[in-house]
């Protein structure tokens, strides 16, 4: 009889236990970081090209130099327009 009842609750607790472990994983999930914060995509503030409205990645896109700055088109004829357009 009390064999049982430690073995009952031995059993309550590794049952309890378990739970435990899962509703940390569902809090741990729920507040965790969004998907898109994932390391590896470097949050990366995209510019756009004012002429067709493409988001490029600043630095490696092609760029020329406006009165706010610099701007950055996704290709030359974007960059030409621009320029021609003043
Ligand atoms: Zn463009």
């Amino acid at each position: 009889m009390t064999v049982r009842v430690i073995l009952l609750f031995l059993l309550a607790l590794l049952a309890l236990r378990a739970v435990g472990r899962f509703m940390g994983g569902l809090s741990q999930s729920a507040r965790g970081d969004a998907p898109r914060a994932r390391a590896g995509d470097t949050p990366v503030k995209m510019a756009k090209d004012p002429v067709c409205g493409t988001f490029v990645v600043p630095g490696k896109a092609l760029s020329a130099t406006s009165g706010d700055g610099t701007v950055w088109f996704c290709s030359e004829q974007c960059r030409d327009a621009f320029v021609r357009r003043g």
